[in-house]
């Protein structure tokens, strides 16, 4: 297959999103970033848990650098890190007893703790996080944004 490399010639791109690797999230987390955010251009790394993965490194490994080859190589400017309901990386929705506040809760504090870390490091960044969150019976993703 034959295909137009868009990207001649450009080694810079607007943002990194960081995702989970779930099957069932990340091509509507694409819809979201370009449609919603107005990001055309972004590194597009994924690892199980997202701000799990962030949480857990210890500065210096494979997580970090999902984030530090994308800042300080493609010099995105924007860091978008996006968490999600029922996510196997947490164990699941079942750990929060049915509770979709209660997770939505634990994934935003998950979220701002990753965002500090980034800007520890990052500190002239734009950090934005989103959450996934399954509604209207599971039928739908509605990605709120998390201040
Ligand atoms: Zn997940």
């Amino acid at each position: 297959m034959i295909t137009p490399f868009k990207f001649k010639d450009i080694h810079a791109c607007e943002a990194v999103v960081l995702t989970c690797i779930d099957f069932r999230f990340w091509k509507e987390t694409v819809e979201f970033v370009e449609l919603e955010l107005g990001i055309e251009n972004f590194d597009f790394p994924s690892l199980p848990g997202a701000a799990k993965a962030i949480n857990e490194s210890s500065g210096e490994d494979l997580a970090m650098s999902c984030i530090s080859v994308p800042v300080d190589l493609h010099h995105a400017q924007k860091i978008v890190i996006i968490n999600h309901q029922d996510c196997g990386a947490y164990g699941g929705s079942e750990k929060f007893n049915g509770s979709d506040e209660a997770e939505q809760k634990f994934h935003e504090e998950e979220l701002k703790k990753a965002k500090e870390k980034i800007l520890a490091k990052y500190p002239d960044k734009e950090v934005i996080l989103a959450y996934a969150k399954l509604v209207d019976h599971k039928d739908n993703i509605d990605f709120v944004i998390v201040k």
